[in-house]
Parts: C-alpha cells; structure tokens; sequence
C-alpha cells in the first residue's frame, strides 16, 4: 500500500490517498480541499496514478475535514464513510464556513455509518474502523493491520492530542481512547498518520507525548 499526503485548506489539514500500487484501487481520507488549486493537485496525482478511488472516509465531521465532501463525491461518485454522531456538526460547519470564509457547497449525504469494527477492503488489504471519540463524538480511526499503519484522524498528533474545547468534545474520553482503544489494538510499531501536522508513532507518543504522562 501506498500514501500519498496532501495538506489542505486555510487549517493545514492532512488529506490522504491510500491505495493499493498493484491493483491502483483506493480511498481517499478526508478530502477537504478548498481552492480549485487544491482539487486539480488530488485529480492531477489520481489520474497520474491510474488511481481507482472506492471510498471517502471522514475521520470525524468537522469543518477542516468535510469542506470537500461534494468535491469527492463529484470526482469519485463512491460512498462516503463517517461516523453518525459526527452528523449534527456538519450543520454547524455551514455556520463555520460562512464564518471563516470558506467555500463550503451543500455536502452530499453519508452513504454509510462507521461503525465500531466496520470493514472495508483495498485488493485484500483489510482496513478497518475502531471509534475514538473525544475530539469530537463520532471521531474514527482507520487501521490497517496487515501493514501497521493507523489514519487517527484529530484523537492524536505528535506530541500533542486533538482539542476537546469543541462541540461534543471531551478530555477524559479523548484520553480513554487513545489509551484504551488505539493503544491497546495497535502497538508501539504501528505508524500514526494524523489529522495535522507530521505522522509518528504509537512508541514515541507513549514515550514523549506530554498529554499521556
Ligand atoms: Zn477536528
């Protein structure tokens, strides 16, 4: 499997293209992208590629990351992917976007609720979703097991956690999961590749991450 990052709109947000470089079948991650600029980079690199994307998956339902569902939708015409507690913020960020001067075109419906456990597969390769909530109610994470790798989303960056001063947002759950969910299924050779900013790994945030002492 191959990454290919792209880092998207006014709040640096990491976009992902995971995809498998023999059968080019993939997903794309959080599509947020804003500027026309932005859109032609991700459709230039697919076509480029010979990328067949087979699914958007919303790691949670905020703003920075769901700005470009109808982008996706448009481009791909395959399901969505989110978490349905995350449903309410996606009204919320019409408000935000007006806000924050964002282009933000009516989102396509979520065509299907992650689950806990909920799978998908890229030529055999199994991905699959564990709910993280605490940066937000219906925030996910993506594993792959088979290469250890995990998309968190906003639960956990390096050295740093996903704010929870947010709606529906909160600490103690935030730390439940990173502690008690993603560590406790993925160990400390499992790659992170977060929401922001660079990827690091489970070993270096137990050890060096401040908000886990
Ligand atoms: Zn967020």
């Amino acid at each position: 499997m191959e990454i290919k990052q792209f880092v998207l709109n006014p709040f640096s947000m990491n976009c992902y293209i995971y995809f498998d470089e023999n059968s080019k079948e993939g997903i794309i991650i959080d599509p947020a992208a804003d500027s026309e600029k932005e859109k032609e980079q991700i459709l230039e690199f697919i076509k480029k590629n010979n990328i067949k994307i087979k699914f958007i998956v919303n790691t949670h339902g905020h703003i920075d990351h769901i700005l470009g569902n109808k982008f996706a939708k448009d481009s791909f015409k395959v399901p969505i992917l989110m978490n349905g507690k995350d449903e309410f913020l996606i009204s919320a960020a019409k408000e935000q976007s007006r806000f924050f001067g964002l282009n933000f075109p009516e989102p396509p419906p979520i065509d299907t609720y992650i689950q806990n456990n909920t799978k998908i597969t890229i030529n055999g390769t199994e991905l699959i979703f564990l709910n993280t909530p605490g940066h937000s109610p219906g925030s996910v994470c993506m594993i792959d097991h088979q290469n250890k790798i995990a998309f968190c989303g906003d639960l956990i960056f390096k050295n740093s956690v996903g704010r929870t001063d947010l709606q529906g947002g909160d600490f103690v759950t935030l730390l439940d999961s990173i502690k008690n969910k993603l560590f406790q299924i993925c160990g400390d050779d499992y790659a992170l590749y977060p929401g922001h900013m660079e990827k690091t790994n489970v070993k270096d945030e137990k050890e060096l991450n401040p908000f886990l002492k």
